[in-house]
């Protein structure tokens, strides 16, 4: 209840903090929304005549011409009246842009282009070979041999030398001593229970005790904590305080993010939304900027995360967990410090400088050298009497006179050993761990016996050292100031898969908790696409100011929820059962907040003039996917037509900056039924009968999925209706599905008499194929596990489909567990009934096949392999959703699906890195299973000369590809056991999840050269083909069902003027904030766009005719409402504005990803 209350007074501060800090949007030249046809394919006779469409569209711009004067009166009265209330004035920001922070994101400026010109890309990173790189990780890993020497007392090490004369007055050991506490945002407890009992005190101490000594420092990093603590605790003294310490650099903000985000399976949309979820608080609230990267404890690190560092401005970088062989092979070397490069960079545009943590855990006694019995003894909170203990025996003593000057040179010699690892003279110490710093003696012991070794050292000068206590950027500062950059290697590629000891690989967290991992990229869907829309409804003004703030403080909200979840400890699947609940409750509301939010916004664009009066609470349309339980698979509204309401519409709404069709399929109560398009013209759709059940397929009563094409520009909203029609007459639009059923003897099969069923008597003993219309062609076997793939000009792969299992091993402190994965062997077949149900629907737009793959004690399988007859994506493509139960009677498996085929591909494959880059990965024999597994946060490939399989995943999950021509991924895991990494229980808290895959076959088209070599033959490309399949599977059209039917709002709304499908729509906020150097803040709206760079060898022209891509310049006004001159080129999360973006026009390179900040503010009287 106190949780409960706590959080609800949060919000509701929340809330009040939002309108109190009340700006105008105003001003801007209102724009006629405006509808343009995109290149639309014409030549197929079943979309309407291009004639109609511009007829429609000049009826609607005279309307609108109406319109106009009204809004424009409406509009000034809330500018007036606005403008009284807060005295703002015009801005008179884009007339001196000079004012604007300046700064250098990522190098230079591209040149300034003219639309018309041809686009000189030369200059692109991409284009680029410049560059040379030092350590290429995969080139790493085809050298090492993984060898597990024991090194003494650094036991993943060697015994670290050094000789006395390596210092001198001139040349002093500088050691900075950087108090931490690591505070997760859930994990054994819930992230509001951690902030009660623990997190809380450590703010209050740390205000109280920073202020007690001179030269006392600290940093923190999890914003979601320092908010809550802002919001419900801190006293107006302790803020003081607090921003004080701040001002002074005794505190320092490390990255500043809402949490310290996974690595492995967060998207890199989301990465964002936490990232910037964090530095809107922090300029928000406190006008700080964050300088330094600080992710000690993510379970191995992603070369996707640097790049986004750096794109917010970010300059330095520190790391943790990596595998403890590459750590040596870098100690080796003295590369633990290197700039971490692109893998499509051959410029050096994109370096992050990185610090890497030498030892094994971020704890006081892998932190101060190599020797852990030592350092222990120099971490005063195990004191003896304190409750924390050393394990190697020997406790800390209190620093005193009599000790001080033993003491003092036993952690001086750890210090000089750290040092041997690095370039410099500069030695970085970390001082915390989990939770520290909560209670105030902790505070005295740590800062007074450290104080004591710090002021003997220093008046030793026989020592030549210097220690200070210090922020990290302390660290970096003193470290860039004894150093050149170019004194430091490049490193290539990233830290996957984590090992911290013996065989003890992590990817075992890749799949952990499935259902919620899914949850989470559907609530990503959910919060790109409302804030899309609510931005859309703000710029183009169809919302009123009042209501625009309720929107974003709803999609604000929802953002917050999928920003917690990015923690590791979230999405990774490695909390508490309790608290895996208590996150998913959060994304379960964090989802119907996007809904509400959604079809508010979708009800103002669709019904311009805005209506009054609105409130929160409206519903305009329901959103068909309906999400009952935290734990459950959600359902479809099955759309009932009868005598009295005998026609719906649906609304669709495209939050991608691309024009799409596919096959949309809807439920509905009965079969007679007929579609029309957005002109009111009837189409051809498919009626076919539901098939359900868990275990037991059957067919459902009075329910029907209706299937047809649609088509949606990019950003826009579009109106199908559905209609009840005459059953007696015949509709030659409407075709009913033909039926196929086998091994079902005991059906009685009730169907309406129009859908012809087919009903063998005998046991299915062949192939059966599956086909939609003159689709992809499916060969599956008696199971119904897909075996081939026939593409739509006969091409025939053999792609082979298996379920396998896993075992665990079960030795003490070496089984599987929620981060680890040990298994006791290779895969073995996952047993499939001899003769399982099975039922196949064909129609002309789609076709599936549903079997039901009941293991005995294993698991229960609903496998459904669906192909679609869409023309404007021809590609051999196969969807396969998995519904599944793993059986709760077993105690330790692990359920994967394997393809085979007869791809050539040796031990090489590609998997993505956060959804934004593909990574070259080899399978190595040297390397136990285990550590073959990769993360699959959304697609991997395998390919020869001549063709290539893509696999498309809706959940982030682990990957492998064991043998040649293989791909294989996990689909969910139970646990028995603890695996001994503090989360202190097994995973066996497992629901029914789906997981929906898409898998692609391609085909070289010659001539098709390679040019990637050496390390830049580290990375991978999808296809265009690939990408649109990607981006429709991670973001999919809102369907939008009209609660009501009285009122008759516009049929559609269309603003963008283009369709770019390599362009990424990574961000659209309503509501940013940015901070001017003389500290006033600017309020506008902020967008981010990626330029993704496609394969060329698989490009496939009938594709590339419906889905265009850019030339990289971007005209803003072409997309969106946005007065040109108000558009300025920004850092990734508003932290840095730059000049202004000349008519709007924003040039991306390919891989590149760019911000734009609107400016809206209007300037203080
Ligand atoms: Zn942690």
């Amino acid at each position: 209840m106190r949780i409960r209350r706590l959080s609800a007074l949060f919000w509701a501060t929340s809330i009040i903090a939002f309108i109190f800090i009340l700006y105008v949007v105003t001003d801007l030249t209102f724009k006629l929304p405006s509808i343009k046809p995109v290149m639309m394919e014409l030549d197929d006779s079943k979309w309407s005549s291009f004639e109609s469409k511009l007829r429609h569209i000049e009826n609607e711009l005279n309307e609108h011409h109406a319109v106009v004067g009204e809004i424009k009166t409406a509009m000034d009265q809330i500018v007036d009246h606005s403008a009284e209330n807060h005295s703002m004035k015009k801005p008179k920001l884009q007339k001196k842009p000079a004012k604007l922070r300046e700064f250098k994101v990522v190098g230079d400026e591209p040149p300034r282009m003219h639309l018309k010109n041809k686009v000189d890309m030369s200059y692109c990173p991409i284009n680029q070979q410049s560059s040379k790189t030092d350590i290429q990780m995969l080139s790493m890993y085809e050298r090492i041999t993984f060898d597990d020497k024991d090194g003494g007392v650094w036991k993943q090490g060697w015994d670290i030398e050094y000789k006395d004369t390596q210092w001198s007055s001139k040349n002093k050991l500088k050691v900075f001593i950087v108090p931490h506490s690591h505070n997760d945002p859930g994990w054994l407890k819930t992230f509001e229970n951690y902030y009660k009992t623990q997190t809380k005190a450590i703010f209050t101490n740390m205000v109280e005790k920073l202020s007690e000594g001179i030269d006392r420092k600290f940093i923190w990093a999890e914003i979601s904590f320092l908010s809550l603590w802002w919001a419900m605790d801190a006293t107006e003294k302790e803020k003081v305080a607090f921003q004080n310490l701040l001002k002074a650099g005794k505190i320092e903000i490390v990255t500043g993010g809402w949490v310290m985000n996974d690595e492995a399976n967060s998207h890199w949309l989301s990465i964002i939304q936490q990232l910037t979820t964090g530095h809107q608080w922090l300029t928000e609230n406190l006008g700080y900027t964050p300088r330094n990267s600080w992710a000690i404890d993510p379970f191995g690190h992603s070369s996707t995360q640097p790049y986004l560092l750096k794109l917010t401005g970010f300059e330095n970088s520190l790391i943790q967990r990596v595998h403890y062989r590459v750590k040596k092979e870098l100690a080796m070397d003295r590369q633990l410090e290197f700039k971490w490069r692109q893998l499509w960079d051959g410029s050096g545009k994109t370096d992050m400088f990185t610090h890497m943590m030498p030892f094994y855990s971020y704890d006081v006694p892998h932190s101060c050298g190599p020797d852990p019995k030592i350092c222990c003894q120099f971490d005063f909170k195990r004191l003896p009497g304190n409750g924390v203990t050393c394990p190697w025996g020997i406790a800390p003593r209190k620093i005193i006179q009599k000790n001080v000057g033993e003491r003092a040179s036993l952690i001086l010699d750890q210090w000089r050993k750290k040092a041997q690892l690095y370039r410099s003279n500069v030695v970085l110490f970390p001082l915390g761990d989990d939770f520290r710093y909560d209670r105030s003696n902790e505070w005295d012991h740590q800062y007074q016996n450290y104080e004591m070794l710090i002021d003997y050292i220093n008046n030793n000068d026989a020592w030549n050292a210097e220690v200070q206590f210090g922020t990290l950027n302390d660290y970096f500062k003193a470290l860039h100031e004894e150093m050149k950059m170019s004194d430091f290697p490049v490193l290539t590629g990233d830290f996957f898969t984590y090992a911290d000891r013996n065989q003890h690989y992590w990817s075992g967290y890749y799949t952990s908790r499935p259902f919620y991992k899914n949850m989470d990229r559907v609530l990503l869907g959910y919060v790109r696409a409302a804030e899309v829309i609510t931005s859309q409804a703000v710029s183009s003004r169809s919302v009123t100011y009042i209501l625009s703030l309720q929107l974003r403080d709803r999609v604000e909200r929802a953002r917050r929820s999928l920003a917690l979840f990015q923690h590791h400890d979230g999405v990774t699947g490695t909390a508490k059962d309790e608290v895996v609940v208590d996150y998913a409750k959060k994304l379960l509301q964090a989802i119907k907040d996007c809904q509400s939010v959604i079809q508010q916004a979708a009800y103002y664009l669709l019904k311009q003039p805005a209506i009054q009066d609105q409130t929160q609470e409206d519903i305009y349309f329901d959103i068909d996917d309906i999400w009952q339980r935290h734990d459950e698979i959600p359902t479809k509204i099955t759309i009932a037509l009868d005598e009295v309401s005998p026609s719906r519409r649906i609304v669709l709404y495209n939050a991608l900056a691309f024009k799409r069709q596919e096959i949309l399929t809807v439920i509905v109560s009965s079969p007679h039924v007929e579609v029309f398009d957005p002109e009111g013209g009837p189409i051809m759709a498919q009626v076919t009968p539901v098939v359900s059940g868990s275990r037991r397929l059957g067919f459902a009563a009075n329910k029907f999925q209706l299937s047809f094409p649609v088509t949606v520009d990019a950003l826009a909203l579009t109106t199908y209706s559905v209609s009840l029609r005459d059953s007696m007459s015949i509709n030659k639009y409407t075709s009913f599905a033909r039926i196929r059923v086998y091994n079902a003897d005991y059906w009685s099969i009730e169907l309406p008499k129009m859908f012809p069923v087919e009903q063998p008597a005998a046991r299915l003993a062949d192939d059966v194929t599956l086909q939609a219309g003159n689709s992809t062609r499916v060969l599956a076997t008696k199971h119904g596990l897909l075996k081939a793939i026939i593409s739509s000009d006969g091409k025939t792969t053999p792609v082979h489909m298996d379920y396998v299992q896993y075992g665990t091993q079960k030795m003490p402190d070496n089984n599987s567990g929620a981060y680890l994965f040990i298994p006791d062997g290779p895969a073995q077949q996952f047993n499939l009934d001899a003769y399982p149900e099975l039922v196949i629907a064909e129609g002309p737009f789609k076709a599936t096949l549903y079997t039901a793959l009941v293991g005995p004690k294993a698991a229960e399988i609903i496998l459904a392999v669906s192909v679609y007859n869409n023309p404007s994506l021809p590609q051999s493509e196969v969807e396969l959703t998995n519904t599944f139960l793993i059986d709760p009677k077993v105690d330790d498996m692990e359920l994967a699906m394997r393809f085979s085929t007869g791809i050539k591909n040796g031990d090489v494959f590609y998997t993505d890195v956060n959804g934004m880059q593909m990574i070259k990965r080899r399978y190595f024999e040297k390397l136990p299973l285990q550590a073959n597994f990769y993360p699959l946060p959304a697609a991997a490939y395998i390919e020869d000369e001549s063709s290539r399989l893509t696999l498309l995943t809706s959940t982030p999950l682990g990957v492998a590809a064991l043998q040649p021509g293989q791909i294989e991924i996990m689909q969910d895991r139970r646990l028995s056991r603890d695996d001994n990494r503090g989360v202190n229980q097994g995973v066996l808290d497992n629901v029914r999840t789906r997981h929906a895959f898409r898998l692609l076959v391609e085909h070289a088209a010659p001539p098709c050269s390679r040019s990637r070599t050496g390390a830049r033959g580290a990375y991978g490309l999808l296809s265009l083909g690939a990408h649109v399949a990607q981006q429709t599977q991670l973001q999919p059209l809102v369907a939008l069902l009209h609660a009501a039917d009285e009122n008759s709002p516009r049929p559609q709304y269309a603003r963008a003027l283009r369709s770019a499908a390599d362009l990424v729509l990574a961000s659209f906020r309503s509501h940013v904030a940015v901070t001017n150097k003389d500290g006033s803040t600017y309020h506008g709206m902020g967008l981010t766009l990626q330029r993704v760079q496609l394969e060329k060898c698989y490009s496939n022209r009938a594709i590339s005719k419906f889905y265009t891509v850019s030339d990289g310049q971007i005209q803003l006004t072409d997309m969106i409402d946005v007065p040109p001159e108000r558009a300025h080129a920004s850092s990734l999360t508003f932290l840095h504005v730059r000049g202004a973006l000349p008519d709007a026009l924003l040039t991306l390179c390919p891989m590149e990803v760019r911000s734009v900040f609107i400016n809206v503010t209007l300037k203080h009287a």
